[in-house]
C-alpha cells in the first residue's frame, strides 16, 4: 500500500504553498509510486476562527509592512508565544487530532511556523506513531514560532538558520541544512532564453527584467515601472502581480502607454517560465522568490521587505554579492543601470552559481524518505 503524506501550510503569501508544492514536486520526482501526498492548508481546514487572521497577511503586509514587523517582534518571545499557543488550542487541537485520526498519515511535514507546537500535540494525543519535519521557509532570520524541539527533523536552508534555531531550543542533532525548498521545474528548465522570449512574443533580443512582489504583490512596483519610462528604458519588462487585483487591473490598463514592451500577470504558474526568458528580477525579499531566482541564475535587486522576517534575506543578497538594494524606485533604475553597463552582472551571475542551491527539495525529499 502507497505510503501517505499530509504537508501543513498556511495560505499567507505564497512561499509556503510553494515549498509545500516543491517538496511534493521532488517526492514524486524520485519515488512517484510509492507514496500519496497532500497539502493540508490548516487554519482554512480546521479552524475558521484562526483563518481570519491568516487571511489578514495580504492586507497587512500590502498596505502596513510596518504594522507586520511590530508584531513579528512582538511575538518573537517564548512566553507570549505559550499564551498564543494556550488561547488558540480551544479553536484547533481537536480538529487537528481529528484529522490525523481520519487521514492515518505515514508522515507530516509542516511549511508553516504557526502550526508545529499544536501539531506535535495533535499526534501525541491521537496515540499514533508519526514522524514530523519541520521544513523551515525562512532561509535566516528565524522565528521563535518555527521551534517545536519535539519534532522529529528540522530542515533549514543556511548555517545561520541552523545556529538560530539550536539557540531557540531544537537539539542540534535533529537539524539538517539543506537549502529552501524550490520546485524542481525550475532547475529541470531550458534555460535558452532567446528561444523562451520568441515562444512567448517578446522580443529576443531586448534586456528583460521581472518584477515581483511575492504572492500577494507587494513593494511599490507601479513607481518603479514609471521611473523605467522615465529614464528611457530600452528593454522589456514583465510584470507578476500575484493576488494583487487592483495592482494587476492598473497595469494592464497602462502597458500599452510605455515606450517598451510590458507583459502583467495576475497570479501565474508560470514563474519558472517568465524567469527563464528574463535577465534579472526586481523583487520584495521573499526567500521562495529569491531562492527560484537563484536556480534561474538571475541577479536581484531587492525594493521591499518585511520588517524582522525578512531582513535576513536582504542581508544575505548584500553579503553573497548576488544581487542590489534600494527602495527607492529612481535608485532602483540606476542600479539597472550600473550593472547592465559594467562587469559586475556577470560577477553577481557568477556568484549566484555559488551560493543556489537548486536541488534542496530534492534532498529534503530523500530526508522524508529516510523516515519512512
Ligand atoms: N508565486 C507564484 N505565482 C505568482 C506570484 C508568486 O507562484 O503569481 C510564487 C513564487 O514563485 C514564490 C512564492 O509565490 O514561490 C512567493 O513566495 P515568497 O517567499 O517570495 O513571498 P511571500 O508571498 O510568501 O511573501
Amino acid at each position: 500500500m502507497k505510503k501517505k503524506i499530509l504537508y501543513f501550510f498556511s495560505d499567507t503569501g505564497g512561499g509556503h504553498r510553494s515549498a509545500a508544492a516543491a517538496i511534493m514536486a521532488a517526492v514524486s520526482h524520485l519515488s512517484k509510486e510509492k507514496y500519496t501526498q497532500e497539502m493540508i492548508d490548516v487554519f482554512a481546514e480546521c479552524s475558521g476562527f484562526l483563518n481570519v487572521f491568516a487571511r489578514l497577511y495580504g492586507p497587512v503586509i500590502k498596505y502596513s509592512p510596518r504594522l507586520w514587523g511590530q508584531l513579528y517582534y512582538w511575538l518573537d518571545d517564548e512566553k507570549k508565544l505559550e499564551q498564543l499557543e494556550r488561547i488558540s488550542r480551544p479553536f484547533i487541537l481537536a480538529e487537528l487530532k481529528k484529522l490525523i485520526d481520519l487521514r492515518r498519515p505515514d508522515l507530516i511535514v509542516s511549511v508553516h511556523p504557526m502550526v508545529n507546537h499544536l501539531t506535535v500535540k495533535a499526534i501525541r494525543e491521537s496515540g499514533r506513531r508519526v514522524p514530523f519535519i519541520v521544513a523551515i521557509t525562512d532561509p535566516v532570520t528565524l522565528h521563535r514560532a518555527w521551534i517545536a524541539p519535539e519534532a522529529d527533523r528540522v530542515v533549514v536552508a543556511t548555517p545561520e538558520a541552523k545556529q538560530l534555531a539550536v539557540k531557540y531550543g531544537m537539539p542540534e542533532k535533529k537539524i539538517k541544512v539543506i537549502g529552501m525548498p524550490i520546485d524542481p521545474k525550475f532547475f529541470l528548465k531550458d534555460k535558452d532564453k532567446q528561444s523562451a522570449r520568441k515562444r512567448s512574443r517578446l522580443a529576443p533580443g531586448r534586456f528583460t527584467i521581472l518584477m515581483m512582489g511575492g504572492g500577494e504583490g507587494a513593494g511599490k512596483m507601479n513607481d518603479i515601472i514609471k521611473e523605467f519610462e522615465k529614464k528611457k528604458f530600452d528593454g522589456q519588462l514583465i510584470v507578476i502581480t500575484g493576488r494583487n487585483r487592483q495592482l494587476e487591473a492598473r497595469l494592464k490598463k497602462q502597458a500599452g502607454q510605455y515606450s517598451f514592451p510590458m507583459r502583467v500577470f495576475g497570479f501565474t504558474n508560470q514563474v519558472h517560465e517568465l524567469m527563464a526568458e528574463s535577465d534579472l528580477i526586481i523583487t520584495k525579499a521573499g526567500p521562495g522568490t529569491i531562492a527560484e531566482a537563484l536556480a534561474m541564475n538571475l541577479p536581484i535587486i531587492i525594493t521591499a521587505w518585511l520588517p524582522g522576517q525578512e531582513e535576513g534575506n536582504v542581508e544575505f543578497v548584500v553579503r553573497e554579492n548576488v544581487g542590489r538594494v534600494s527602495r527607492d524606485p529612481e535608485r532602483v533604475v540606476e542600479l539597472v543601470q550600473e550593472l547592465r553597463s559594467t562587469d559586475e552582472f556577470e560577477e553577481l551571475k557568477n556568484n549566484i552559481k555559488r551560493v543556489g542551491r537548486p536541488d534542496a527539495a530534492l534532498g529534503i525529499a530523500r530526508e522524508i524518505f529516510s523516515f519512512l
